[in-house]
C-alpha cells in the first residue's frame, strides 16, 4: 500500500532503522537509507532494499540539509539516528552533550523543517521519530540523553498541531530495550564488568525495568511504523506510543 510513496529512514543502516527500512520496503515504499557503515555491507543493503544511501554525519546541521537534498522529496520521514552517552552530570563531557542534542534532536527537528514543504505540496506525509522510554521517564546518569528525547516528544506534539489540517501525522513510536546490536554487545562487557552470567546481564541489568522481562524486536517496530502510514492511522497524531514490555507503566 505504500508503491508511490518514498521513505527516508535516519540511521538505517544498522538496528531500528533498518527494521523499519525493511518494512516500509516489503509495504511497497521506495526506501532511503542514511547512517555509518562498512561500503560491502551498505551497498548489499541498497541491493536488498532497492534503496540509495545518501552518506551524512547527522550530527551537523550541514549534514543533515546535505541528506535532505540527496534523499530528494520524501513522504516519509523516520527520524531515527541516535547515540547514547552515560556519565553524571558534573562529569558529562560537554562535546558529548553537544552531539547528543545535535543528533538526537536537531537533525530531527531540521529533517521536518526540510521534509514538510514537499509533503504539504502532495497533501500527504507521516512523521515518525523513534524516541524511547527515555522520552517520558528517566535513568541516572543519561542527561543528554534524556533530554533530548523528552526535546523530540515535545517537537513531535508541535509537529502534529501544526500539520493537523494537512493530512501530515507526527507521532514517537518509544520503544524500551530493543534487541539490537547495540544492546547485544554491551552483554559481554557487563558480564565482565560485574562478575555476572549473561543470563543475570540480560534479566538483572539491561531488562530490570522491562516488566516482560522480553526484548522488543526491532521488526516490531518496523511494524508499528507500518500501521503508523496505513490510512486507518490519519487521526493518531501527536502521540507517544509505548513499545517497552510495561517500563512506563510503573
Ligand atoms: P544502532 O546503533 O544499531 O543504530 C544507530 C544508527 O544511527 C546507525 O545506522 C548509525 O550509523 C546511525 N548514526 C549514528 N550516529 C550518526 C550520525 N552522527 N549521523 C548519521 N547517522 C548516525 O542503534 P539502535 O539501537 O537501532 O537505535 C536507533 C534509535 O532507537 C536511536 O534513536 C535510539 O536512541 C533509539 N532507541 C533504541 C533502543 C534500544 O534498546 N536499542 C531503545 C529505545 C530507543
Amino acid at each position: 500500500f505504500l508503491s508511490g510513496k518514498r521513505a527516508l529512514i535516519t540511521g538505517s543502516t544498522s538496528g531500528i532503522g533498518l527494521a523499519i527500512a525493511r518494512s516500509l520496503r516489503a509495504e511497497g515504499a521506495e526506501v532511503v537509507l542514511s547512517g555509518f557503515g562498512d561500503d560491502a555491507v551498505i551497498a548489499a543493503l541498497c541491493e536488498e532494499l532497492g534503496a540509495i544511501h545518501v552518506a551524512a554525519d547527522l550530527s551537523q546541521r550541514a549534514g543533515v540539509e546535505a541528506l535532505m537534498a540527496g534523499a530528494g522529496p520524501v513522504d516519509i520521514l523516520v527520524n531515527n539516528a541516535g547515540m547514547q552517552h552515560v556519565a553524571p552530570v558534573e562529569e558529562f563531557p560537554v562535546e558529548k552533550w553537544d552531539t547528543i542534542i545535535a543528533l538526537n534532536l536537531t537533525a530531527a527537528f531540521d529533517a521536518c523543517r526540510l521534509a514538510i514543504p514537499h509533503m504539504k505540496a502532495a497533501g500527504w506525509g507521516r512523521i515518525i521519530n523513534t524516541a524511547s522510554a527515555h522520552s517520558l521517564t528517566a535513568s541516572p546518569f543519561k542527561a543528554a540523553y534524556v533530554s533530548a528525547k523528552h526535546g523530540l516528544a515535545g517537537l513531535t506534539k508541535t509537529l502534529a498541531l501544526e500539520l493537523a489540517t494537512h493530512n501530515i501525522t507526527a507521532n514517537c513510536i518509544s520503544p524500551g530495550y530493543v534487541w539490537t546490536p547495540l544492546v547485544e554487545n554491551q552483554i559481554p562487557d557487563t558480564m565482565a564488568a560485574r562478575g555476572l552470567s549473561r543470563e543475570q546481564v540480560i534479566n538483572d541489568v539491561l531488562l530490570q525495568r522491562q516488566p516482560t522481562k522480553k526484548f522488543v524486536q526491532p521488526g516490531d517496530v518496523g511494524e508499528m511504523a507500518v500501521f503508523l502510514c496505513r490510512d486507518a492511522a490519519a487521526n493518531i497524531t501527536g502521540t507517544n506510543i509505548s513499545m517497552d514490555g510495561g517500563w512506563t507503566a510503573e
